[in-house]
């Protein structure tokens, strides 16, 4: 008997990989979740749905992006042979509309008016307000006060999309706070609101339903690497965050015979507060509804954690990573913020591709990974484009001479 793809396995019906995911929420967003559950397993089936997505993909997006072979690169470090998935250049720059847009869409099935969601460095909130912008929803971001001073360009772009930015104003006025926020807003109104989760974590259906709206980078990626090079990668590789665009490119490999290296971010240093490793140092529980592998203080409260990539900077992990880590199916990379500075600058002056410096974590474990493994090919999931980031990177770390 053939055995089922893991795409349709896991997660179970309640939301678990194994021990890892469920729904841990308060009574009164219940209903609301058991909704969205109906209706995404309902519309994953729908052929209307599925075709307007398809459409919004090729005509809007712009999918599929390509595969790339970078000569340069490889044939610098003399060792395994590295090929990038472009999401970057994917419309707005990176993967995260994959799952926006689909979610937009949902909501547009539902017949709600708005999305509302939080964003730490605000590349969700752009995502998203760009989804709303399309569909004709309204759009509510929530921020905190002390991010939306840091990321003024994006707090610009979703005001220009029509977005409306709601600062978050108590605590530490960060991402925590903009996600207490932001629930508070939703919880007033679930009939009219759909709440936009921005990676593979959050309570179920989340985990699930942003894999499967990114597993379209891997189905796509898996047709492209073997019609241009006969063959499957050796591994597969993606900076992992909460985990969405690590997925994305897992999902198409994940049967297959090729091993896959989820990137954590070892940012400054291994005390709490310096790094975001989750996998590497977490232990397991429950935070934002849902159980995995999580970075606290004594109190359990999440840790302070930092990575130099604003949007890989988070105490947790997709349940679904910590199934995968747990179970040897997948394996931990590890990049520290120089050597992410280090493949930025070079990914950009070998093959003149400016990479988000969350993308370039994975890019320097390829590096690594290539140096190492000589007569292995290498696929990475190039999550985004750097110009977000040239700014803040010059101006801490001099342009080096190219060789
Ligand atoms: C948000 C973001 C990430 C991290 O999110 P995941 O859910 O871990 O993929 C990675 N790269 C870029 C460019 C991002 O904007």
């Amino acid at each position: 008997m053939n055995k089922k793809p893991y795409l349709e396995t896991m997660p179970d019906e309640n939301g678990f990989f194994g021990e890892f995911g469920g729904a841990f929420i308060p009574p009164q967003l219940e209903k609301p979740f058991a909704e969205i559950t109906r209706a995404y397993m309902k519309l994953s089936k729908s052929h209307d749905y599925l075709n307007e997505l398809r459409n919004i993909r090729k005509h809007y997006q712009g999918r599929p992006t390509p595969v790339y072979y970078c000569k340069n690169l490889s044939d610098a470090i003399g060792g395994g042979q590295i090929y990038l998935k472009r999401e970057d250049l994917n419309h707005t720059g990176a993967h995260k509309l994959n799952h926006c847009m689909a979610e937009a869409l949902l909501a547009k099935y539902l017949g709600k008016k708005k999305l509302i969601a939080e964003t730490g460095a605000g590349q969700h909130g752009v995502a998203l307000a760009t989804a709303a912008a399309y569909f004709g929803l309204e759009c509510e971001i929530h921020m905190g006060e002390v991010d939306i001073a840091k990321e003024h360009p994006n707090v610009v772009r979703m005001k220009i999309l029509g977005a409306k930015v709601v600062p978050a104003t108590h605590g530490l006025k960060t991402l925590k706070e903009a996600v207490d926020s932001a629930f508070e807003a939703y919880l007033k109104d679930t009939e009219n609101q759909l709440f936009a989760i921005g990676s593979v974590v959050g309570p179920h259906p989340f985990p699930k339903m942003v894999r499967d709206f990114q597993s379209v980078v891997g189905i796509e990626a898996r047709e492209q690497f073997m019609e241009m090079t006969g063959k499957l990668p050796d591994m597969v590789t993606a900076c992992v965050g909460g985990g969405s665009n690590a997925m994305g490119i897992f999902s198409g490999f994940i049967d297959e015979d090729v091993k896959l290296y989820g990137v954590e971010p070892m940012g400054k240093g291994d005390k709490i507060g310096e790094h975001s490793a989750s996998l590497t140092y977490g232990k397991e529980g429950v935070m934002h509804g849902f159980r995995s592998i999580m970075l606290c203080d004594e109190n359990g409260e999440p840790a302070p954690v930092h990575s130099i990539g604003s949007g890989i900077d988070y105490p947790s992990v997709g349940p679904e990573h910590a199934y995968l880590s747990k179970i040897g199916r997948t394996q931990i990379g590890h990049c520290n913020d120089l050597e992410a500075v280090d493949a930025f600058y070079k990914l950009s002056q070998y093959e003149g591709i400016i990479p988000a410096l969350e993308s370039a974590h994975a890019v320097a474990f390829a590096m690594k990974y290539a140096a190492e493994n000589p007569n292995e090919s290498i696929l990475v999931n190039l999550s985004g484009r750097g110009d977000k980031d040239i700014d803040f990177v010059v101006e801490n770390y001099p342009i080096p001479q190219k060789k």
